[in-house]
């Protein structure tokens, strides 16, 4: 029998807010322990939280951004359970009217071939359930092995950090699916500047809801929860494995008990952490030192307003005005820094073609060599639109050129600079083309022979070693019509 895999995910995403969302604590990451707090978050009797309006400002800013219906009005609800990093007893969240509903994004998503490729990328669209805001819990810290002498700490500086929660639709049939949309999902919460996305530091943190069925069923197999996923290859591996290993158990006769496991990147298996029966019970109600969170058309449409263009316009937009793939246009715009570089550069080139080559190909290395990402890169688009221009006008070749852009990624120099220092402008004058030629040819009697008994092919001999003889300078379609005239005799 053929098994479908059923993907939900769940995001909580850290708003990038200076203050909490329900007192006036800063939300610097690093400050020294519990310098952060205050009655409000440390959750001392008669403390009243205030609603920070810019974390409300971003949680609406990323629901349309991802298709989401804005509620008029939202609710705040007390989600309870204990936890020694949980001053409260309870975190303050949404229950049934999250700030927004009913999302839709679309998404170039791909799979992956036996070599790991990711190929057949179309267009697909994925559901979002909800999205909501709710307030972090601080952190514990523990020191030294549980069975021995040890101490734990509380840190409580993260908690009441303001966090939007994006629950999808069950809508991914793939593990690759399910990465493609926590790709995009990261990318437009960076376009959107609400969130650093940085995944080691917790900034974005991704659980799945995992389930299989036999291929053509309609109802849903039993879920299981995969919590903790804190990067994009985690992501992959526990799906691929809990797939595998849900199929597996139903092959021969099991049956999948629902329960919460947590992914063992060193082993490469997932394990129980709780079991249904063990589940919380969260009591959700209202809470009631929060009133109804109520938004004004008129301030949800100026955010609206306000809203970048999203990754997926821009993507269309790149193959529609600069005629790229849709392949080589994902790629450019994977950052807002990487895409406004491209377009820089492809204005200023007059070549977007070219442009996305370079980008793609030499700076990328160079980035990757250097550990740096498009927001530092430390040459600027305009030097590679002068190189290419460079190039276009015949002054140097594409071979030269690839040493020029080694020149420049290494002093800063601009390209012209580096040309007339190290002297590598392309020779297209006949008469000094000319007598490298007739050098060649009297050194090179046997390919000559060749050449005038009919085998022409023997052409690219003479061109290689005109091309060696003037270090890679000569204009090669002048060095071909200078040979063809002079081999011919
Ligand atoms: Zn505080």
């Amino acid at each position: 029998m053929k098994f479908e895999p059923v993907i939900g995910l769940e995001v909580h995403a850290q708003l990038l807010t200076r203050s909490k969302l329900f007192c006036g604590c800063s939300t610097q990451f690093g400050a020294p322990p519990n310098a952060n707090t205050c009655p409000v978050c440390l959750g001392l009797p008669g403390a009243l939280p205030v609603v920070n309006r810019e974390a409300v400002a971003m949680a609406v800013k990323a629901s349309l951004a991802l298709g989401c219906h804005v509620n008029p009005v939202s609710i705040f609800a007390r989600k309870n359970y204990f936890y020694p990093d949980l001053p409260k007893g309870y975190q303050i969240s949404q229950f049934d009217r999250p700030v927004g509903e009913h999302g839709t994004v679309r998404i170039f998503s791909g799979e992956r071939n036996e070599t790991g490729k990711i190929v057949n990328r179309t267009e697909k669209a994925f559901g979002i359930t909800r999205l909501h805001m709710e307030d972090d819990a601080g952190k514990s810290v523990h020191e030294g092995l549980p069975e021995t002498s040890s101490k734990s700490y509380v840190n409580l500086n993260r908690t009441g950090t303001p966090l939007v929660e994006i629950v999808s639709d069950p809508d991914f049939r793939s593990s690759q699916e399910a990465y493609d949309y926590l790709v995009h999902l990261r990318k437009t919460l960076l376009y959107i500047g609400v969130c650093d996305g940085n995944m080691e530091e917790g900034s974005l943190r991704c659980d799945a809801n995992v389930s299989v069925r036999p291929a053509g069923q309609e109802k849903l197999g039993v879920k299981v929860e995969i919590k903790n996923l804190n990067s994009f290859r985690f992501l992959q591996h526990a799906l691929d494995y809990e797939i595998a290993r849900q199929i597996r158990v139903l092959e021969e006769g099991g049956h999948i008990s629902q329960e919460t496991r947590l992914w063992d990147e060193a082993e490469g298996r997932t394990f129980v952490m709780r079991s249904k029966e063990e589940a919380h019970d969260y009591r959700y109600f209202p809470e009631p030192d929060l009133l109804p969170l109520k938004l004004s058309p008129e301030w949800i449409a100026g955010i609206e307003a306000g809203l970048p263009e999203l990754p997926g316009a821009k993507m269309n937009r790149f193959v529609a005005e600069y005629g790229l793939s849709a392949d080589d246009a994902l790629l450019l715009t994977s950052s807002a820094a990487s895409a406004d570089y491209y377009e820089e550069c492809a204005k200023a080139s007059g070549n977007p073609k070219a442009s996305a080559n370079w980008i793609m190909g030499d700076l990328a290395f160079v980035l990757k060599n250097a550990g740096k990402d498009m927001e530092d890169c430390p040459i600027p688009a305009a030097d590679v639109a002068e190189l290419i221009r460079t190039i276009d006008s015949g002054k140097i070749s594409g071979k030269i050129a690839k040493t020029v852009f080694e020149e420049m990624a290494r002093s800063g120099e601009k390209p012209g600079a580096i040309i007339s220092r190290m002297g590598l402008e392309q020779v297209s004058d006949e008469a000094s083309l000319g007598a490298a030629i007739d050098k060649i040819i009297a050194a090179s009697p046997k390919q000559l022979a060749e050449y005038r008994s009919g085998k022409t092919k023997v052409i690219s001999y003479f061109v290689g070693q005109v091309m060696k003889e003037t270090r890679g300078q000569a204009n090669p379609q002048v060095v071909n019509d200078l040979l063809q005239k002079k081999l011919a005799g």
